[in-house]
């Protein structure tokens, strides 16, 4: 039988008059109408040369009509490529070279920009705007909605997302059509996803969360969602009266916790919030439950092995973990120097095997080979810990540990600390180069504005509690972290901004 990601969710749907997909702007899409879309836009692609195993690179807004090429994309047995709406010319050319695709999907607004790259790799160009409108659509409305879903195995590819890499080049994550659905089939399990959920969709749908996550999570269980062009605080709080999940990076929440309407009456219909793609603060974490009586439920996972673990849905959900590994995911911790299996409660590199794996870096087999084992473990640059009841602890990437005068420093360790004292809004701890200590630790600090802090407060406030070798040898005050689209701290900008402070 077909393992096609649209085959294994059309054969899931048991009531094709039940919205799928519905915008603020009244567009309504039952599951009846997704197959048909689906089908008339799969004849469109096969008619614009899209072949099984083609890749299909789409740079495009949010839209209904973009999932619909993703799944499209799919059932015609092709390669869905997305990419950041904020990439330059440069980066997508980039991209384009690596990947070669047959079809490139841009705004009508980038043609300009992108046909000359299009043209160099034999690519060929088409349109699809915001409103879902463009030459790609055209070709769509007029085609047949009949398509026979191309038949696909477990382990072929069903879509290629390169890494948000922020040193050397960007690395194409090669993900099957087994890695998608196993992975999605475990959260709505997990998160007891069921046809009564309304999703509120705010995430952006180049990257795993708001694609994989959120988008294949919903549909495999016959839920709908409400599709945001991207985050508004108020337009999320006016539909928590009606959706029952949400789904974020911690700054949604950071963001939803400054408005005066969120409360328990705001969230009373609501009976899930997830967090991941960055750490949620524990404070966070404890405010939200605070205000609203309900527990953030955290997860981790990455673009090359989905989904990893995940707070309990019953259970605790301890602020500061990324919860216990999800069924059929093994996480280990081993020694970054030589890969050992490190004694529980140490901290080390961690590793996941499972279904959800991906299954290599497009054509950098150097990579691939370096990153994951023959015996199918992810190294995932993170480092971390599992604590005595299972539950994961993410310390920070490796990239970022510091070492100083020979010691490592976490730096999450050093950032809990500091966010803690009154006046400090948040903080990111990095190490700059010292000529004395290879690294100096380098405090870069968000003062929340009361009461006022100085450089020696931070330090004297920290003086007790963390060893001295862990201490910031220089705290820097700035405005704000600078953070990618998912909200992940950009410490390479941090570094190179503050690169000869100390
Ligand atoms: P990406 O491939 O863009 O999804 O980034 C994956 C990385 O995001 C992981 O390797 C982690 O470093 C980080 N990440 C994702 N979820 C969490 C989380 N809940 N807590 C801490 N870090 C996270």
């Amino acid at each position: 039988m077909s393992a096609n990601l649209f085959d294994i969710l059309s054969r899931s749907i048991t009531d094709a008059a039940a919205t799928a997909i519905e915008t603020l702007a009244g567009d309504r899409i039952t599951y009846a109408d997704l197959v048909v879309r689906t089908g008339q836009m799969a004849n469109a692609l096969v008619g614009l040369g899209v072949k099984p195993g083609d890749r299909v690179a789409v740079q495009v807004e949010k839209s209904v009509e973009a999932i619909i090429l993703y799944l499209a994309t799919v059932r015609a047995g092709a390669v869905f490529l997305p990419l950041n709406t904020a990439y330059t010319v440069a980066e997508v050319a980039y991209f384009i070279g690596d990947a070669e695709p047959a079809l490139f999907v841009c705004d009508p607004a980038r043609v300009a920009d992108f046909a000359a790259i299009a043209d160099k790799t034999g690519a060929r160009l088409v349109t699809l705007d915001a409103n879902g409108k463009g030459s790609l659509s055209d070709a769509a409305v007029t085609a047949r909605p009949d398509f026979a879903t191309v038949p696909r195995n477990a382990d072929d590819l069903a879509a290629l997302l390169y890494t948000s890499g922020t040193t050397g080049r960007s690395k194409g994550a090669m993900l099957t059509h087994g890695n998608l659905v196993s992975n999605a089939l475990t959260l709505c399990e997990a998160w007891r996803f069921n046809k009564a959920d309304v999703l509120i969709h705010a995430l952006p749908i180049f990257h795993t969360h708001g694609l994989f996550v959120a988008t294949n999570v919903t549909l495999l269980s016959g839920a709908s969602m409400v599709l945001l062009p991207k985050f508004d605080a108020g337009l999320i709080l006016d539909l928590m009266a009606r959706a029952t999940v949400l789904m974020g990076v911690p700054t949604y929440y950071v963001r939803l916790l400054e408005s005066a309407r969120l409360d328990s009456a705001a969230t009373a219909r609501m009976r899930l919030f997830i967090s991941g793609s960055a750490p949620l603060l524990a404070e966070t974490h404890r405010e939200w439950q605070a205000r609203t009586g309900q527990a953030i439920l955290e997860r981790y996972g990455m673009t090359e092995t989905n989904m990893n673990t995940s707070n309990p849905y019953e259970g605790d959900r301890v602020a500061g973990t990324v919860g216990l590994p999800l069924p059929g995911t093994e996480v280990i911790v081993t020694d970054p120097d030589n890969g050992a299996p490190l004694a529980q409660g140490e901290i080390g590199m961690i590793e996941v095997r499972g279904p959800n794996v991906f299954k290599g870096y497009w054509r950098m087999p150097e990579k691939t080979a370096a990153e994951l084992r023959a015996n199918g473990f992810f190294i995932t640059g993170d480092l971390g810990r599992i604590d005595d009841n299972g539950y994961v602890h993410i310390v920070g990437r490796a990239k970022d540990l510091i070492i100083t005068g020979g010691y490592n420093v976490y730096p999450k360790e050093v950032e809990a600390e500091i966010d803690d004292i009154a006046g400090v809004l948040e903080s990111a701890v990095i190490g700059l180069p010292h000529k004395d200590f290879g690294e100096a630790v380098t405090a870069i600090v968000v003062p929340s504005g009361q009461p006022v802090l100085t450089e020696a407060d931070i330090v004297v406030a920290i003086e007790g509690r963390l060893a001295r070798f862990k201490r910031p040898s220089r705290v820097i005050f700035v405005d704000e972290l600078p953070r990618n689209t998912m909200g992940k701290v950009q410490k390479n900008v941090l570094r190179d901004r503050f690169a000869g402070s100390v």
